[in-house]
């Protein structure tokens, strides 16, 4: 039985400046850092599950610009599997990240070569998604991207739509699990019910659990930040308490989880035992700065494990 995780998304090369304040059309502003370092949903959750002791291979594009390599940096050196990364033309695709001194960012996000990542382009890896433990997409790959790596999956298929994008019903429906914050579980409840009230739903995230199971899904299971998880599967819904940290940072706290979540599915754990370790796991990344950067090595990944 295969042990592979399969992530099918994007790889991002993240421009990260701070500002005093954000500018105002027209005016040009002296920023303090600027920094570029690897992201994208994808990449992140990749590093992730590799950290958290997974037989990683990523299924994505970078373009054949100086960016690909600072976007793939980490992953690679995770040992990852990245052959299944095509370098195509064009840019890499690329967030800019506006810092200002008040903590709020202003992002502007250039898909580049992942906008490639579709369904011609996954069924090119049709033997290696049916093979897979886990195969494991995101909202940053085009949606017939997503719904091929879905139709094609052996194993599980995890679905993090995020950031939420118009998505057949049954694709959604077969993820196990589907992972989602507050938000995003709002506007995909609204998206198989379309009767759905996503402020009301946003407010109440066990209604917004139960709204998702009754529209078919599988598998549910919801993060919520400090206040931890909900999983549902099967009957009722369990609450996986978030650990205590003193928070610093909490950029890539989602794809920490994801990531670490597939990893621990792969290994054949329980959904529950795998949220908990995914909770210790996504805990420690948000006290330190940083997405990729901030996640656990190896061996405090392995330490992590009870
Ligand atoms: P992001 O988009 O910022 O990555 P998200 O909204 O997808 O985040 P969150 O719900 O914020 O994801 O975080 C995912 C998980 O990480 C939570 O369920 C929790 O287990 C853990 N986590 C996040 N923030 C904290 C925190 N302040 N303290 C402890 N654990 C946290």
């Amino acid at each position: 039985m295969s042990r592979r995780i399969v992530v099918v998304g994007s790889v991002n090369a993240d421009l990260r400046v701070t500002v005093e304040r954000h500018p105002r059309p027209g005016e040009t502003l002296l920023g303090g850092d600027g920094t570029v370092t690897p992201g994208g949903k994808g990449a992140n959750q990749a590093l992730a599950a590799a950290r958290a002791g997974g037989e990683v291979t990523m299924i994505g594009a970078v373009g054949n610009d100086p960016n690909a390599s600072a976007a793939l940096g980490l992953l690679r050196e995770s040992g990852a599997d990245l052959s299944g990364i095509a370098e195509v033309d064009g840019p890499t695709g690329v967030a800019v990240v506006m810092v200002a001194d008040s903590g709020e960012n202003e992002i502007v996000y250039i898909p580049g070569a992942n906008a490639t990542v579709d369904a011609a382009a996954v069924d090119a890896h049709r033997d290696l998604l049916a093979d897979a433990a886990v195969v494991l997409c995101q909202g940053e790959t085009p949606a017939d991207g997503i719904a091929r790596a879905q139709a094609l999956a052996g194993g599980r298929f995890v679905l993090n739509p995020a950031p939420v994008i118009a998505l057949p019903s049954e694709v959604i429906t077969a993820a196990d699990p589907l992972i989602v914050n507050e938000h995003e579980g709002a506007l995909v409840a609204r998206m198989l019910e379309p009767d759905a009230d996503v402020e009301a739903l946003e407010q109440a995230p066990r209604d917004c659990v139960a709204a998702l199971r009754e529209a078919g899904c599988r598998a549910v299971v919801m993060t919520m930040g400090s206040a931890g998880a909900l999983v549902s599967q099967g009957e009722g819904v369990t609450a996986i308490p978030a650990v205590r940290v003193d928070a610093v940072d909490t950029t890539g706290a989602g794809d920490a989880f994801a990531g670490s979540l597939a990893a621990r599915l792969a290994e054949g754990e329980t959904l529950r035992a795998a949220c908990d370790y995914a909770a210790r796991f996504a805990a420690l990344t948000v006290t330190r700065s940083g997405a990729q950067a901030s996640f656990p090595t190896v061996d405090e990944a392995d330490g992590l494990r009870r």
